[in-house]
């Protein structure tokens, strides 16, 4: 059995437009099944497109940037971006991944909805329940 690896997030394909959310799931289950790796379907800036990128048995890692922008706070805003031919592509939200067992979402799961402004995502297990896993963002306030 492969070792617990969190990897660099790797660009597997582009999600055709026509692709349904059920066909996603299939194909996303079918690469975890296969390479043992989480796999995550992500909406990318731009264009109006979703790819799906493949990670380590235990998490994807995802280059954070820090953007022109100081936030009122003083702090520079981050995002996550992938590398696709050998550009920077910002991450706008994380549509839905893979886990290989099912173990629940992880501290890094919840680290990037904080990193993506976003509220909710859902996780797909092997072996795990057959409508997935949703989780939700922790409060901050
Ligand atoms: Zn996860």
């Amino acid at each position: 059995m492969a070792g617990r690896r969190i990897s660099d997030a790797v660009f597997v394909c582009w999600v055709e437009e026509w692709t349904t959310a059920e066909e996603l799931i299939n194909n996303l289950k079918v690469y975890t099944w296969k390479t043992e790796c989480e796999h995550a379907a992500l909406e990318l800036r731009g264009a109006n497109r979703r790819a799906i990128v493949r990670g380590g048995t235990h998490g994807i890692r995802f280059k954070l940037r820090v953007s022109g922008l100081i936030h009122p706070l003083g702090y520079q805003e981050q995002y996550a971006s992938i590398n696709i031919e050998g550009q920077p592509i910002r991450i706008d939200k994380l549509i839905m991944h893979t886990h290989p067992q099912p173990t629940g979402p992880s501290e890094g799961d919840f680290e990037m909805l904080d990193i993506l402004d976003q509220d909710v995502s859902i996780i797909y297990e092997i072996n795990g329940p057959i409508e997935g896993t949703e989780f939700k963002r922790r409060s901050e306030s």
